[in-house]
């Protein structure tokens, strides 16, 4: 486990504000009590405990991440199709039949998208 600070109310809400009530990666929006606090770049990579280094996200891109960097993630991300392709049949099918569409853009995440001034964000 690493040793991780608590932060303060205070310290949530600054960390909640960054990306005004969505998570930094999927995008969903979640409420500070839901939020929880990822660290960008890793303690275990080097990260430090600082509020740079700290930004909400959604319990499931929180536990995807884990301990990968940001680039890490947006990697693991985009090996899933292939995965679900290699590995699970339901897929598999709905992707033949057409119900599902396979497509390989590349992924981008909630806070490089609100980087970019993109609309509805
Ligand atoms: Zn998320």
């Amino acid at each position: 486990m690493d040793k991780r600070r608590k932060l303060t109310k205070a310290e949530r809400q600054v960390v909640y504000d960054k990306m005004e009530g969505h998570c930094a990666y999927c995008g969903c929006e979640i409420s500070l009590q839901t939020m929880q606090v990822d660290h960008v770049t890793p303690l275990r990579k080097g990260g430090s405990e600082t509020m740079d280094n700290m930004w909400p996200a959604c319990r499931s891109c929180n536990h995807y991440k884990h301990t990968l960097t940001v680039e890490q993630f947006r990697q693991e991300i985009s090996k899933a199709p292939n995965r679900l392709m290699r590995y699970d049949t339901a897929y598999r099918l709905a992707v033949r039949f057409g119900l599902l569409e396979l497509n390989r853009k590349t992924v981008t995440f909630y806070f490089e998208r609100k980087e970019d001034g993109a609309d509805g964000l």
